[in-house]
């Protein structure tokens, strides 16, 4: 400790190791090369140490030894970000992989308190025991957690009934820069009392504190589901089947994902078992799923009903409704492979925009336009969720 009460950092890192314990921190280089490159190995930092607390106390000793030696701390959680936001540039790599237990599953309140570390795909499952849904489920569900799924304020699939993860956040525990911990787990649906502060966390990819654990909403588990995959010619008709299908869907419709025809085209080849479902591929593919709280047959007629409308309108140019849950597992995989075909057949540039829904077809024209000057020969693989485009 030096005389103005600051640590230098050779100090303040062993004081880290004490404070985490023997499993709570990596310096070998090889143990810290998972840490500091991103999924894709595009890009690629450095840190001095990586630390794991197992817990949120110790989390914010790690955090204030930091503060008071200036240690850059990067807080990490699955490491499948997009926009390289984990990347270490030195200092130490938090991660929150050891902080992964469910605390309380309230039933009577409909939600569920996780730690950050806990894994994505961990949370339905915990949720399923007491008959609710959770409904955020994205490609990486397997391997990202939901720390950073909030500090990213991640999309996902079901965007369009239930939004962003901002939307299923009711509260947070934050440690905040200087080590201080503010508790934030409040499972309150309707809290009108002055500022709402965890809405400064969320989306906030670990710039003003570590998320150490969540309050998460939770919904009643549907009994079933029915998807369904169409074809379009383009992105306007695809406006109008997505109205048609609110309008007979309303509430139910969970999914509208749409990806171009190199998208089907580049999955077949790269990923096994993948395969176009359409006798003839076509420029606009778009993934439709509606789930079932009551008579699922109502829900599949409505379905139906509505795409028998967009046939009568030459909207869709064919169309299949999964007849099992393995066929709708099947579609969705095409959707949720797009990520690994496009790694495997070329060097991708990635990007994340929202556009309002009217603006789609325009945002892709220009868009495109607009790359083809920047990068002429580049090929462009729009995967839109109904409300964003990638
Ligand atoms: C195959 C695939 C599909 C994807 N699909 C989607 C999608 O549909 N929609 C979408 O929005 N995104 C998607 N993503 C990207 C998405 O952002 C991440 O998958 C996920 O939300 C990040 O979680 P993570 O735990 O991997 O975070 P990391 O990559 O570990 O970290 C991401 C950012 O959050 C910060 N962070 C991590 N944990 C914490 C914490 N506890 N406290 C504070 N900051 C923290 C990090 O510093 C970093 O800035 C996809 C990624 C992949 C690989």
């Amino acid at each position: 400790m030096n005389t103005n009460g600051s640590m230098d950092w050779s100090s303040a890192l062993d004081a880290i190791k004490e404070t985490v314990g023997p499993n709570g921190w990596l310096s070998e280089a090889a143990e810290l090369e998972p840490y500091v490159t991103e999924w894709r190995k595009i890009l690629r930092g450095s840190c001095r140490m990586v630390v794991r607390p197992a817990s949120t106390e110790q989390t914010a000793k790690v955090v204030g030894i930091c503060h008071r030696a200036g240690i850059p701390i990067t807080p990490l959680g699955g490491n499948t970000g997009m926009v390289g936001g984990g990347v270490p540039e030195d200092g130490i790599v938090l991660s929150t992989e050891r902080m992964t237990a469910v605390r309380a599953l309230d039933a009577d309140n409909a939600t569920i308190t996780v730690e950050a570390g806990c894994i994505l795909a961990e949370v339905p499952n915990a949720a399923r025991d007491g008959g609710f849904l959770f409904p955020l489920s994205l490609a990486a569900e397997g391997s990202c957690r939901i720390g950073g799924n909030i500090a990213t304020n991640a999309g996902g699939n079901n965007t369009v009934r239930y939004g962003n993860t901002r939307d299923l956040v009711l509260g947070l525990e934050v440690v905040l820069p200087d080590g201080r911990i503010w508790d934030g787990l409040r499972g309150l649906r309707k809290c009108n009392t002055g500022y709402d502060l965890k809405h400064l966390f969320i989306g906030s990819e670990g710039t003003l504190g570590v998320i150490t654990a969540a309050v998460l909403a939770l919904v009643p588990a549907p009994k079933d589901r029915v998807t369904a995959m169409a074809t379009a010619d383009s992105w306007q008709d695809l406006l109008k089947l997505f109205a048609i299908m609110q309008g007979h869907l309303a509430g139910t419709l969970v999914a509208f994902e749409v990806f171009t025809g190199l998208g089907m085209e580049i999955t077949a080849r790269h990923v096994v078992d993948i395969v176009d479902p359409f006798a003839e591929p076509a420029p606009l593919y778009a993934l439709i799923e509606t789930v079932c709280y009551g008579d699922d047959a109502a829900v599949r007629e409505a379905l139906e009903t509505g795409l028998g409308e967009a046939f009568e309108q030459e909207l869709v140019g064919d169309a299949v409704i999964a007849e099992s849950g393995l066929q709708a597992d099947n579609l969705w995989r095409i959707r949720e492979s797009l990520p690994e075909a496009q790694s495997v057949e070329a060097t991708v540039i990635k990007h994340d925009i929202s556009v309002p829904i009217s603006k789609i077809p325009a945002y892709v024209a220009e868009g495109s336009k607009i790359a083809m000057e920047i990068a002429p020969g580049c090929r462009i693989l729009s995967n839109v969720s109904a409300y964003g485009t990638t």
